[in-house]
């Protein structure tokens, strides 16, 4: 049980399995290995209590404002489905139009609003750092999920969750990640994760939408060896996990840019058969061509799995920062 003095924003608490209570949740970077240990383990009992008995009143009372600026399906509604679960209750701010947004109101404006009525903030929104400015305004917890082009740190987690749960390990794999590397936030986040781990890492990429630079130098700095290559052939029979993205089109200010690279990868059952017989492949969805339906039902298609584990882990962080695990 985590403690329950800690208010928010005091800093890290000196035992850091009682550090999620108030905290809010902007990046990756603020987890260590044992975090994520912790935050499984919590999620390992929310998937067999959803099996068991489908729900709990553990956040009875609680209400989560999903503040979503952007689309989104599985965040959203896994957001919404976890606290439902929990025994909360939500506020769905799907629609930014029909909001004071749509009058122009700030975005400390809505934070400060919201936090009248509710416990703990979800924020989605296109600009890279609006959850950490959101989260200095909330006096709750505000969680990421998603910023822009930034980091989409709750998918991060529910990624090398997925992994786990896969696998079985995390250290020692070869993890190759494809697509929009650039623009693609759950790659961002995914990857600097994976720095936690012994992982040997590649970025299949076509030129214009290579891993950002500072990322990738982050990963180099924390000793793990990284290949960059933009041929998914040079990678595909070695990879432990082929982690597959989107072409994220809303970053393209030309869209015949996009037209040129949106299907420059395809994952089909021919390609699969070059992949190693124990392997996951991922995709934090959606798809738009990358990975060809009949692949599907290859065991080693896991993003069906991979967006079920969503569920899990955000009812472990909801529980975690709402101090009642
Ligand atoms: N759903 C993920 C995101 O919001 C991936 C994507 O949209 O391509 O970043």
């Amino acid at each position: 049980m985590v403690g329950n003095s800690s208010p928010k924003k005091v800093g890290l608490a000196a035992d850091r399995l009682a550090s999620f209570y108030g905290r809010d949740i902007v990046s990756v970077d603020q987890f260590s290995r044992q975090d994520l240990g912790y935050i499984y383990g919590v999620a390992d009992e929310m998937r067999s209590l959803v099996k068991r008995v489908g729900a709990t009143d553990l956040l009875k009372g609680h209400v989560l404002a999903n503040l979503f600026y952007e689309p989104s399906t599985r965040t959203s509604s896994s957001f919404i489905a976890a606290m439902v679960r929990l025994g909360g209750s939500v506020i769905p701010i799907h629609g930014v139009q029909y909001s004071s947004v749509s009058k122009g109101e700030s975005l400390p404006d809505t934070i400060r609003t919201l936090q009248c009525y509710s416990d703990v903030i979800v924020l989605r929104h296109p600009e890279i750092g609006a959850s950490a400015v959101a989260a200095r305004y909330a006096n709750i917890p505000v969680i990421s999920a998603g910023d822009g082009t930034g980091e989409h740190p709750t998918q991060g987690l529910l990624d090398i969750y997925t992994i786990y749960s896969e696998l079985g390990t995390v250290d020692g794999l070869h993890v190759a990640m494809v697509g929009d590397l650039k623009n693609g936030r759950t790659v961002h986040s995914l990857a600097r994760l994976l720095k936690l781990y012994d992982t040997e890492m590649s970025f299949v990429a076509p030129d214009n939408l290579r891993l950002p630079q500072d990322i990738r130098d982050e990963m180099v700095a924390a000793g793990r060896t990284v290949h960059e290559t933009d041929r998914l052939q040079d990678v595909i029979d070695r990879a432990d996990v082929v982690y597959v993205t989107r072409v994220q089109r809303e970053r393209f200010q030309d869209l015949s840019e996009y037209e040129a690279v949106k299907d420059y990868y395809v994952i089909t059952p021919a390609l699969m058969q070059e992949a190693k017989p124990r392997m996951a492949l991922m995709h934090p969805l959606p798809r738009v061509g990358e990975i060809q339906y009949d692949v599907d039902d290859d065991p080693r298609a896991a993003y069906f799995r991979q967006m079920e584990n969503g569920m899990y882990v955000r009812m472990a962080l909801l529980a975690a920062v709402l101090g009642k695990v």
